[in-house]
């Protein structure tokens, strides 16, 4: 597994397809189009970097996913089913 860490995530939906834009100073979401001066909080993109590598060992995943619809994380448990 990759280790990827993303830290630029979409306050919106939680897409992590975040880029900045120059001109309006704002970072737009190619995901869901918003487009907002906010990222998803640290804490919260850390907690989801954590889940991706570790498990949702905290059982914050739920919680996170009510509150971004489009993490791209959503296979986690799966792939760990299959491997087991
Ligand atoms: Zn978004």
């Amino acid at each position: 597994m990759a280790l990827i860490s993303k830290t630029n995530r979409c306050v919106v939906c939680g897409s992590s397809e975040v880029v900045f834009d120059k001109e309006s100073g704002l970072y737009r979401c190619a995901t869901c189009g918003a487009e907002s001066k906010e990222l998803m909080p640290v804490s919260d993109a850390a907690a989801i970097n954590r889940i991706a590598l570790l498990g949702d060992d905290e059982g914050r995943l739920e919680e996170l996913r009510q509150r971004y619809p489009r993490l791209d994380i959503t296979s986690w448990s799966q792939e760990n089913r299959l491997q087991l």
